[in-house]
């Protein structure tokens, strides 16, 4: 009797087990089908919801009735932060710390990411694919990012790290026909005047150099059947200081 109970749930535990293998991987009908990603949900409560939209309206003007986004740029980070956890804790609150004022004192909607790449190639997805994230000034509502965790000074990203965006920038590109820009985050402002930027606050911009040249190189290599385009050209200095409110 004993035996058969432990036979039960060796296969119970063995069920479930796969059960949360399949879960991980990929979406059913995915174009990537060799890609993994474990989900790690960041808390979203009603209230982060709510947060999202209240964003979305001060600095896009736009008045949603729900968060999801069309996506057309897929952006890529490094979160200066060396671990894994150190990087998904910056994601968990609803609002901003109040140690980044810059930011806070432009929305309390915290800061947030689709996917972050652990330092090992492996690709968490903290929240769903198509909800907005605060990410990129002026391209939320139109982008997917990516974080990789690390890129402080004198560490850049691995191979696996490369590895793995590759692998997620074809995933994305096959799952949203709708995407058509890959940029790095120290690009963004090049989008400055172009109709898929948003944000009409003139005077909320941060100077970013994440993930750098050479990640962005590397990886738009490796994708370049996908025809995904980079930013728009870089305009001189100064020339798109207003352009976006225009649109
Ligand atoms: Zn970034």
């Amino acid at each position: 009797m004993a035996y058969n109970i432990r036979i039960r749930r060796s296969t119970a535990l063995l069920a479930a087990l796969l059960a949360g293998a399949l879960a991980a991987c990929a979406h059913p009908g995915s174009p990537s089908p060799g890609i993994v990603i474990v989900d790690r949900p960041v808390p979203f409560s009603q209230n982060r919801v709510e947060l999202t939209r209240a964003y979305i309206r001060e600095h896009y003007g736009l008045e949603v009735a729900d968060i999801r986004i069309v996506p057309k740029i897929i952006v890529l980070h490094w979160t200066a932060v060396a671990t894994f956890q150190g990087s998904y804790n910056a994601f968990i609150h609803d609002t901003i710390p109040g140690d980044r004022a810059n930011l806070a004192a432009v929305g309390a909607l915290n800061v947030g990411i689709q996917f972050l790449v652990d330092r090992d190639g492996t690709i968490y997805r903290l929240m769903p694919e198509t909800w907005m994230a605060r990410h990129v000034i002026g391209l939320n509502y139109n982008s997917i990012g990516v974080e990789n965790v690390g890129g402080t000074r004198g560490a850049d990203l691995t191979e696996a790290q490369l590895a793995a965006n590759i692998r997620l920038v074809r995933y994305l590109a096959g799952k949203y026909p709708t995407i058509h820009y890959l940029i790095g985050h120290h690009e963004y402002r090049q989008f400055e005047g172009d109709p898929l930027w948003l944000e009409r606050n003139t005077g909320y911009r941060t100077g970013k150099t994440d993930p750098g040249p050479a990640f962005m190189t590397a990886v738009r290599s490796a994708v370049a059947d996908l025809h995904l385009e980079g930013p728009p050209p870089a305009r001189p200095a100064g020339a798109a200081t207003d352009g976006g409110a225009r649109h």
